[in-house]
């Protein structure tokens, strides 16, 4: 058990948690602080030291870290920012060592107090992975693929069947099993085959495409911290991130929408770049030597799998990281949702060991994460829909949401305090109310109206 460990008893003998993605090493450390053995199962062999896998083939891209998660993952593996620091990781001021382009154009440099690290997926991973394999009550198996849910009383699941290479299929009883297996979770078809419905989902048709690489920049600019993400300003649909990472490495990752995608040779790659809003992304590229092949990952849409919208949810599972919420990653917020969910489960579970209130665990789950999971909708919604290629659902408020979005800008142009709100809103720190202070909204409408 962890220092966090809060459960005076093991509610019960096992969990699984099925994938070993950032969701799902999460949901093991707090598994840990409840369950006397916690199982990790894996499809894929994993690597003595942070490289590149197969089933996390976003591990190439830019993985930015949103203030929330920072704090999410502290509380739940703490210590692990300094690790990760200690491993080579770029410690980043937000808003003053990256320049942020928002769909507007730049936005002022100046420290919000956020600090996050700038890391490749493999290291990150493999750290985290580091602390929770740690875990005595911990077991990872890897080379093991889940086949399906197994079925227990009342139309619960029991535990899950499982193959490794060359060996039988066999059964792991669990008495809580945490779907952390991404978005191609098997979860939906099982819940539909048993008779739960339907699971409903909110969907984004983003058509995005996501090229990345690394480079070694010229000595001159070896450990110099400068970042920059760009979003796309309408109606361009190109977007652009290069930040440097551990290994003394910048990352760079092209967003494209719409069929577009940066080319995957490194000359086309960088030459893609002077297409960009501003040209400083370009600048440095050309001077950057090629480290590593090019790989480009799609993603058709953005999928809010609303398991809380059900009837009925069985006992014994609960969906956790992409396999419940998949949004557009371009935002950055995978990581700070899948811990949110996680903070959420540790709630839940600490009510369960001290009511022995098992039955609602769902309900308690999903609606610890619902305000978290909701703004991260929100923040995705309302700037992908400025793209006249995002297809789906236009909330009524949408005109609303960008002229606010936009007087609320204004204002933090001119004052450092309302920018670091806004800021701590868009990294998920602050509710999205916050900015809604009368005064506030006051002063950015009289700077909206030329007043
Ligand atoms: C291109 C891209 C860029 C991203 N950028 C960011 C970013 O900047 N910031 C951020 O916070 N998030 C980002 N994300 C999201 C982030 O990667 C995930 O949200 C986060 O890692 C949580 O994912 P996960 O663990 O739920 O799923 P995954 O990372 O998909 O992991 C699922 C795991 O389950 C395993 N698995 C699947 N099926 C089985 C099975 N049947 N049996 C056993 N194991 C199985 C897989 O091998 C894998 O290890 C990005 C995602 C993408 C696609």
């Amino acid at each position: 058990m962890t220092s966090h460990a809060r459960a005076s008893q093991p509610i019960c003998g096992q969990a699984v948690v099925v994938g070993a993605g950032m969701a799902g090493l999460m949901a093991a450390a707090v598994l840990a602080e409840f369950f006397s053995k916690v199982v990790i199962i894996e499809r894929d062999t994993l690597p003595d030291t942070p490289a590149l896998r197969k089933g996390v083939p976003q591990g190439a891209h830019v993985h930015t870290f949103l203030g929330y998660a920072v704090e999410a993952m502290e509380k739940l593996i703490p210590g692990i920012m300094e690790e990760l620091y200690g491993a080579g990781a770029v410690r980043i001021r937000r808003n003053h060592d990256i320049w942020f382009h928002d769909a507007d154009g730049p936005t002022p440099i100046r420290d919000v107090g956020i600090l996050t690290p700038s890391v490749t997926r493999p290291l990150l991973e493999h750290r985290t992975r580091e602390r929770v394999e740690a875990l005595a009550n911990v077991k990872l198996s890897d080379g093991t693929r889940m086949l399906g849910f197994e079925t227990g009383a009342g139309g619960s699941v029991a535990g899950i069947s499982v193959r490794t290479s060359g060996a039988d299929a066999e059964t792991i009883p669990a008495d809580l099993v945490i779907d952390c297996s991404g978005r191609g979770s098997r979860l939906p078809a099982w819940l539909e085959d048993e008779g739960y419905g339907p699971v409903p989902e909110q969907t984004l048709d983003i058509a995005m495409s996501y090229t990345s690489g690394l480079f070694r920049p010229p000595a001159e600019l070896r450990g110099d911290k400068w970042a920059c993400l760009m979003l796309a300003i309408p109606p361009s649909l190109r977007a652009s991130y290069l930040t440097p990472v551990d290994g003394g490495l910048w990352l760079a990752t092209m967003y494209a929408r719409a069929g577009d995608t940066a080319p995957r040779d490194h000359e086309g790659f960088v030459e893609w770049t002077r297409g960009l809003a501003h040209p400083c992304i370009h600048e440095r590229l050309v001077q950057g030597e090629p480290v590593s092949k090019l790989s480009s990952y799609n993603i058709p849409k953005g999928t809010w799998r609303r398991f809380d919208r059900m009837e009925r949810f069985p006992l014994g599972v609960l969906p956790m990281g992409e396999a419940f919420t998949s949004f557009n990653p371009m935002y950055g917020q995978g990581i700070s949702l899948a811990a949110g969910q996680a903070l959420s489960l540790r709630g839940t579970l600490q009510r369960c060991a001290e009511a022995g209130s098992e039955g609602r665990i769902a309900a308690s789950y999903f609606s610890g994460c619902h305000d978290l999971n909701a703004t991260g909708w929100s923040v995705m919604e309302t700037r992908d829909l400025a793209y006249s290629s995002t297809k789906g659902p236009r909330p009524a408020d949408l005109e609303e949401r960008w002229r606010f979005g936009r007087a609320i800008r204004d204002l933090a142009e001119q004052d450092g305090e309302v920018h670091t709100l806004m800021v701590r809103v868009t990294h998920l720190l602050d509710p999205p109310a916050v900015l809604r202070d009368p005064a506030i909204v006051k002063r950015s409408e009289a700077i909206a109206a030329g007043t």
